[in-house]
C-alpha cells in the first residue's frame, strides 16, 4: 500500500514521482520496459553516446533545463558553424539559418504561410483550444487541407511536410489544423520550434538525454519497478486502487498515469473509464519517426565548411545534424528518417538507404562509416510510436476536454497533456509536476 502509484518511467512519470516524494508521499513508479526514460533512450556509436529518441533542448524549456542543471547533466550547443545543405528537386545547395535557399517567389510564399499560421494561432487558447471561435473550422480540416485552401506553393507544402514528419511523425494530411496550430503555439511559435540557435534544437547533452531520467530514477531508488507493464487498474469502494501487472500489484490512494493517451488503451480499467475517456484513447494516435546515425573517423564535412545540418525532399533521410563530440573525431551524423519507407526494410537495407541519403548530401565519404545505428520508434514492441501524438481532425473538439480531466483519483500526465512545450521533454516534465500537484491536493483533501 502506497500513497501514489505512477505508471510509466518516462520524464513525466519520474518528474511526477520526484515531486510527490518532495511533497512527502510514498510513491512507486511502475515501468513496462526494462529501462527508464521512455522516448528518451541513449545508445552508443563508435564509443559515443547517441540519442535514439529525444536529443535537443532550447530556450524557454525552463522545466527540463532546470531539472538537467539540478542533476548535473552537462549541456553543449548544437554544432552549427558553416553552411547548411538542402537537397531539393534533385539538386544540393547550401544556405544559412533556418529558411533554406529557395527562389525568391518560394521564400515569399513560405513567409506568407508562416505569417498566416501565426495569426491563426493567436485565436487559439492553448489550454482549451476547443473554446476558440474558430476551433470547429480548424478541427474540421487537416494541416494539408489548410495549406491547399490558402494556395500554399509546392515548396512550402513540401517544407511543411518535413515539419510534420519530424514534429508529429506523420504527413500533413493526418494531423488536425487545430492541433498543429495549438502545438506550435505551445512551443512559442514556428521560429522557436524549428530554429537551432534560439530554438528547440539549440543545445544537446553529450552524455545523452536518458541520463536525466537515469539520475531521477537513481534518486528514487527501489521505488522504481522495471519490467512491469501495467495491465489493470481496479478502483475500490473505499477509494483505494489496485494497479496490477502480470507479476505483481500495488494498492494506492491515487494513481498518476504518465503514458501517451493512445497507450492508456492497453490498461483495463475496472470499473471502465467513462466513455469520453475511452473514446479519447482511440482518437489520439501516436506518430512514427525513426532515426539513423553514422559515425566516421572525424567530422569530414566540417573541413568543407559544412555544419552537418541539412534538409532533403527525397527520403528516407530528410533532416540531418552534426552531433560529433568534437573536431577531431569521431564525426557523427544524425539523420531523421521517414518511417513509412524506412521501418519496413530489413536492417541491412535500412543501413544502405540511410548511408545513401547521407552520401547524397555530404559526398561519397559519408557512404563509408566506421559505425552505424538506427532506431524505429513505430516498430517498438511495447508502447510504440513517437515523437508524440499525431492528433487527427475532429479529435480536439470532440475529445480534447478529457485529455487530463481526472477520473476520481486517477490523474493524467505525459507530454501530450502539457500546455507548454507539449510533445517535448520539457512538456513531459511540466505535466508530471502538474499531475503530482493534483494527486497531492486530492490526498490532502481526503486526509
Ligand atoms: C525520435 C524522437 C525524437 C525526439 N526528439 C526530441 C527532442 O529533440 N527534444 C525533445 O524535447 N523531445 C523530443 N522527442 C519527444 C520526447 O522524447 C517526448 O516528448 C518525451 O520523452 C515524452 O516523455 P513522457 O514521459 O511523456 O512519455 P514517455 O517517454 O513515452 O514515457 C512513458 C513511459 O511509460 C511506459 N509505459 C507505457 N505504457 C505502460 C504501461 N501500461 N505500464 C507501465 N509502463 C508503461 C513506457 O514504456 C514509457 O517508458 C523525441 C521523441 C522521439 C521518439
Amino acid at each position: 500500500m502506497v500513497d501514489v502509484v505512477v505508471v510509466g518511467a518516462g520524464f513525466a512519470g519520474l518528474a511526477a514521482a520526484r515531486e510527490l516524494v518532495r511533497l512527502g508521499h510514498d510513491v512507486v513508479v511502475v515501468e513496462g520496459r526494462d529501462r527508464v526514460g521512455g522516448r528518451s533512450y541513449t545508445g552508443e556509436l563508435a564509443g559515443t553516446p547517441v540519442d535514439l529518441g529525444a536529443t535537443f533542448v532550447g530556450p524557454t524549456q525552463d522545466a527540463v533545463l532546470a531539472l538537467a542543471a539540478e542533476l548535473g547533466c552537462e549541456r553543449v550547443p548544437t554544432y552549427g558553424r558553416g553552411k547548411n545543405l538542402i537537397r531539393w528537386r534533385g539538386r544540393v545547395r547550401s544556405y544559412r539559418s533556418t529558411i533554406p535557399r529557395l527562389s525568391i517567389l518560394e521564400l515569399v510564399d513560405v513567409s506568407r504561410i508562416q505569417w498566416r499560421f501565426d495569426r491563426i494561432s493567436r485565436k487559439v487558447p492553448v489550454a482549451e483550444p476547443w473554446t476558440s471561435p474558430i476551433a470547429a473550422d480548424l478541427d474540421a480540416i487537416s494541416l494539408d487541407q489548410w495549406l491547399r485552401s490558402v494556395h500554399a506553393g509546392a515548396s512550402t507544402r513540401d517544407l511543411m511536410a518535413i515539419m510534420a514528419r519530424v514534429t508529429w511523425g506523420c504527413e500533413p494530411d493526418a494531423v488536425s489544423m487545430l492541433h498543429a496550430v495549438r502545438y506550435v503555439k505551445a512551443a512559442g511559435g514556428l521560429g522557436r520550434m524549428l530554429d537551432v540557435e534560439g530554438g528547440a534544437q539549440q543545445d544537446r547533452f553529450p552524455a545523452g538525454t536518458q541520463q536525466i531520467a537515469v539520475r531521477m530514477a537513481d534518486e528514487l531508488g527501489d521505488r522504481v519497478v522495471l519490467g512491469a507493464a501495467v495491465t489493470g487498474i481496479r478502483r475500490h469502494r473505499d477509494g483505494t486502487m489496485t494497479v496490477a501487472w502480470p507479476r505483481g500489484e500495488f494498492t494506492a490512494r491515487a494513481v498518476v498515469v504518465a503514458i501517451p493517451p493512445a497507450h492508456r488503451a492497453g490498461i483495463e480499467f475496472d470499473p471502465p473509464l467513462p466513455p469520453e475517456h475511452q473514446e479519447l484513447t482511440r482518437h489520439w494516435p501516436q506518430g512514427h519517426l525513426s532515426k539513423a546515425y553514422a559515425a566516421y573517423d572525424k567530422p569530414f564535412w566540417r573541413d568543407n565548411g559544412c555544419s552537418g545540418e541539412a534538409l532533403s525532399d527525397e527520403g528516407p533521410v530528410f533532416i540531418t545534424f552534426d552531433v560529433s563530440p568534437g573536431d577531431t573525431g569521431p564525426g557523427i551524423l544524425l539523420g531523421f528518417t521517414d518511417s513509412r519507407m524506412f521501418d519496413p526494410l530489413p536492417s541491412d537495407k535500412r543501413r544502405e538507404v540511410a548511408l545513401a541519403g547521407f552520401a547524397a548530401l555530404f559526398g561519397e565519404a559519408a557512404a563509408r562509416p566506421i559505425d552505424y545505428l538506427d532506431h524505429c520508434w513505430g516498430a517498438e514492441q511495447f508502447a510504440p510510436g513517437g515523437p508524440t501524438a499525431a492528433v487527427p481532425p475532429g479529435s480536439w473538439t470532440t475529445h480534447g476536454r478529457w485529455l487530463r480531466t481526472p477520473v476520481e483519483a486517477i490523474f493524467w500526465a505525459g507530454t501530450e497533456t502539457a500546455d507548454q512545450w507539449t510533445g517535448f521533454l520539457d512538456g513531459a516534465v511540466r505535466s508530471g509536476v502538474r499531475a503530482a500537484g493534483e494527486a497531492h491536493q486530492e490526498l490532502t483533501r481526503r486526509s
